[in-house]
């Protein structure tokens, strides 16, 4: 399975000229894998989303396991509402852990099954309930891809930007980062640490400077040094900040007027530790910023993957890339297929 997708098919990963320049940094670090799809296989990432979803699996795996004895469970209404309630505990939500009793109910009611059985029924159904058309990321036509990342304040923007470009930059792929959280000075000092580690140019601003200014900065040295791609970090904001929404406006403007037809993705950071309310608000937040896609960072420290069904569930977007960690290496290509199997199967 290609855990690490792109939609472009690469028949030439070498870096260009210009990247060259910009070469890589960190092939020379001890410990730090340079192609995580490739030097690692798909193996090795499948165990980096299974360790990442351990908290959340324990607590589904173990807790199904429970309604079990060793001859196996009659499945009767008992048993349907006491799988409905360990279903639920994930944070999946009523309408996903519904489907899923439904499913076993359609199979199973009044026999005899063994846990195997069931675990394979849900699994397939958490399945069907991911499947999306295509949660690799859009390329430009021509020109950089242009990616913008927004959310919230605090929800993994900058530490998912530094992750998404250590993958691209695996893949031979070359890139600027532009520094569009021009709030908080930190905010530039983080993602310029990450551009020093990655190894690649990156645009700042002055302090308190026009975010789209930067973003066209961004997007103008990409252009100029044929990079693949830009990515352009952004300040945390809520949708209910109409001032802030608008300057989201501006920033896609001048992006467009720069290099017609971008940004060509504009990703929706969600923090999975933020529970399902967080995460309805920000439905209307993808829907004011005409969001592509999600990364839904953090799913390593929570018990709570199973957000990943309601959000896939309400947002009608892709879920591009999970985060499991706050390392270089700690992110995955969404794929439903994998995430099911850690979620139930480890
Ligand atoms: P931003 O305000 O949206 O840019 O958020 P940051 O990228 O600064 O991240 C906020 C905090 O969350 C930092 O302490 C990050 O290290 C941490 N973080 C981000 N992504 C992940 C992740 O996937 N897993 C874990 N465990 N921590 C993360
Ligand atoms: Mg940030």
């Amino acid at each position: 399975m290609a855990f690490w997708r792109s939609k472009k098919s690469d028949p030439d990963p070498t870096p260009s000229s210009e990247t060259a320049s910009t070469g890589p940094t960190t092939s020379g670090e001890p410990g730090q894998s340079t192609q995580p799809g490739r030097s690692s296989g798909s193996g090795g990432m499948l165990a980096k989303l299974s360790g990442g979803l351990n908290k959340t699996r324990r607590v589904l795996a173990t807790d199904i396991r429970d309604l079990f004895k060793s001859e196996g469970r009659l499945v009767d209404e008992d048993f349907l509402g006491e799988l409905f309630a360990r279903l639920i505990r994930t944070d999946m939500g009523t309408k996903p852990a519904n489907l899923i009793k439904d499913e076993v109910a359609r199979k199973f009611r009044g026999r005899v099954v063994q846990l195997e059985e069931v675990i394979e029924t849900i699994t397939d159904e958490i399945r069907q309930q991911l499947r999306q058309d295509d949660g690799g990321l859009a390329r430009a036509e021509s020109g950089p891809t242009v990616i913008l990342v927004v959310g919230v304040n605090g929800s993994g923007k900058t530490t998912s930007i530094g992750k998404l470009s250590h993958y691209l930059h695996a893949q031979g792929h070359s890139l600027v980062l532009g520094a569009g959280d021009t709030f908080r000075a930190a905010a530039v000092e983080q993602l310029t640490i990450w551009a020093g580690r990655i190894g690649c140019e990156i645009v700042t601003g002055a302090s308190g400077a026009d975010p789209a200014s930067v973003a066209y900065q961004t997007v103008d040295k990409a252009i100029a040094l044929g990079t693949d791609y830009a990515i352009i970090d952004t300040a945390g904001r809520l949708q209910t900040q109409s001032n802030l929404m608008q300057e989201l406006q501006k920033i896609r403007k001048v992006v467009d007027k720069r290099l017609p037809g971008g940004p060509h993705e504009v990703l929706l950071v969600l923090d999975a530790t933020a529970g399902q309310n967080a995460i309805s608000q920000a439905k209307g937040f993808s829907e004011a910023a005409g969001c592509t896609g999600i990364v839904l960072a953090k799913l390593d420290g929570s018990a709570k993957g199973g957000v990943v069904l309601p959000i896939r569930d309400q947002f009608r977007l892709p879920v591009k890339f999970v985060g499991l960690g706050e390392t270089m290496q700690d992110m995955a290509a969404f794929d439903p297929d994998s995430f099911a199997d850690a979620l139930l199967k480890g």
